[in-house]
């Protein structure tokens, strides 16, 4: 153990048992208002032009990828009761929930199907975009349909897009770059499954294995970008572009509860349990929610107990410059997805004071919830995606936040969201293999 460690175990209870390897719930104890927070970092302009991009691109994604145009090439995936999930939550896990438990399926988000359709394709096309408009190809008015001619594909084919990723990342990136005509190389660490190299490989990306962690993965992708004057590196470890990628999703969720005739406010308040690995994805999302719901709105964060690296940040205020193996914790886990042992550079310093908890989960138990959603609801999600329902476990720690935060009178009329992160892309013969793992 890092001696300097120490010290945070003796003055964190929850600390303590991470190390332990215990499943914990911390309740942040800085969380603001949002009429405290000054916000610096990303504005709700910029939130703005994100989701203006998104709509340019529509055109484009219609015609490259037709899976895309039900919804008209904007990318975005159902909200679903799941009354069923709910119940065997609450007499087979121990859970105790008052409300109704919504499953945001990001699972099931077309072209990549995990949440980093959000944010990986976004950096993508912004970066496609830009390239395009500095080499007069283009004017922000035009119709995007015509990234897909063969005249684009030429002119991006002589640069190249680099990403470091346990998995879906690389997945997000390494589709939508080949499909725009990019030369595309995948840095994997050693957590990224087989499949995920395959299916990468099949359309054209270049797949660099590691069998190093994600760390090592992003510096030598990184590196090895530098290196190339016409090459662009996603830094999921630094990248704003991702992170507003990830907070368009928080308007678009308003609008869907709208459509279920749900009106999130003081005596409606809407929890949200969001999977997390570098950070990016949940809190670009929780960002996003907090500019549309404000104080109605709770984020928890869900790690496993193995990898709990925004944890360790956020509660020692560390931020990046800690990571799990500093508290002799292994990084190492079944949720790929989540398999990160040093968070992002920035997302926990503007997302601390918005944060409600982050909970974390043993890997067996993602496999138990994996196959019980299966059972109840018809919905298989991957592992990973399955630390989603972490929170909802501890409801000792759940109730003393609502009664700490004024809510034990609305607390029966809550939504809760469960943000389903992976799976649809799953192979039927892995989801038969995570089946059968499952311990009964
Ligand atoms: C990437 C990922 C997350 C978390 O996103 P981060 O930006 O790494 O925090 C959660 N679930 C799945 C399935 C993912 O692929």
């Amino acid at each position: 153990m890092n001696k300097d460690m120490e010290k945070y175990i003796e003055k964190y209870k929850e600390i303590a048992d991470a190390v332990q390897l215990k499943e914990v719930f911390w309740l942040n104890p800085d969380k603001k208002n949002i009429s405290q927070v000054q916000i610096t970092e990303v504005s709700e302009d910029q939130i703005e032009d994100a989701e203006a991009r998104l709509k340019r691109f529509a055109a484009y994604l219609c015609a490259a990828f037709p899976e895309t145009k039900e919804n008209d090439g904007i990318l975005e995936s159902p909200l679903r009761k799941i009354l069923k999930m709910q119940e065997c939550l609450n007499t087979q896990f121990g859970a105790d929930i008052k409300g109704e438990l919504y499953l945001k399926m990001d699972s099931h988000l077309p072209i990549s199907g995990s949440i980093k359709a959000r944010g990986g394709i976004y950096e993508v096309l912004k970066h496609a975009e830009t390239l395009a408009i500095e080499h007069n190809l283009l004017k922000e008015t035009d119709n995007y349909a015509m990234f897909a001619d063969e005249k684009f594909r030429k002119f991006f084919s002589q640069y190249t897009i680099q990403v470091g990723s346990t998995g879906n990342l690389g997945m997000s990136i390494g589709i939508m770059s080949a499909k725009l005509g990019f030369e595309v190389i995948v840095h994997m660490s050693a957590d990224a499954k087989q499949w995920k190299k395959d299916l990468l490989r099949s359309r054209g990306a270049t797949v660099i294995e590691y069998q190093s962690d994600y760390c090592v993965a992003v510096e030598q992708g990184r590196k090895e970008s530098i290196e190339n004057p016409n090459s662009y590196f996603v830094d999921d470890e630094n990248s704003v572009d991702l992170f507003l990628g990830y907070s368009v999703a928080a308007k678009r969720l308003k609008q869907q509860l709208y459509e279920q005739s749900i009106v999130i406010n003081e005596n409606k308040p809407l929890f949200v349990y969001l999977p997390c690995g570098i950070g990016g994805a949940p809190g670009g999302v929780a960002y996003g929610l907090k500019q549309v719901f404000g104080d109605h709105v709770h984020c928890f964060f869900t790690e496993p107990t193995e990898a709990c690296c925004m944890l360790l940040g956020v509660a020692t205020g560390l931020h990046d410059k800690v990571c799990v193996q500093d508290f002799d914790i292994s990084g190492k886990t079944e949720a790929d997805g989540l398999a990160v042992g040093r968070p992002s550079a920035f997302v926990g310093r503007v997302i601390a004071p918005y944060l409600s908890g982050i909970a974390t989960i043993a890997d067996n138990k993602l496999y138990q919830l994996m196959d019980s959603l299966k059972k109840t609801e018809d919905i298989f999600i991957e592992p990973s995606a399955c630390a989603s329902f972490a929170g909802l476990l501890k409801n000792d720690k759940l109730n003393q936040y609502i009664k700490c935060n004024g809510l034990e009178s609305v607390a029966h009329n809550a939504i809760h969201i469960a943000w389903a992160t992976g799976g649809s892309m799953v192979p039927e013969y892995m989801i038969e293999e995570y089946l059968s793992k499952v311990s009964k």
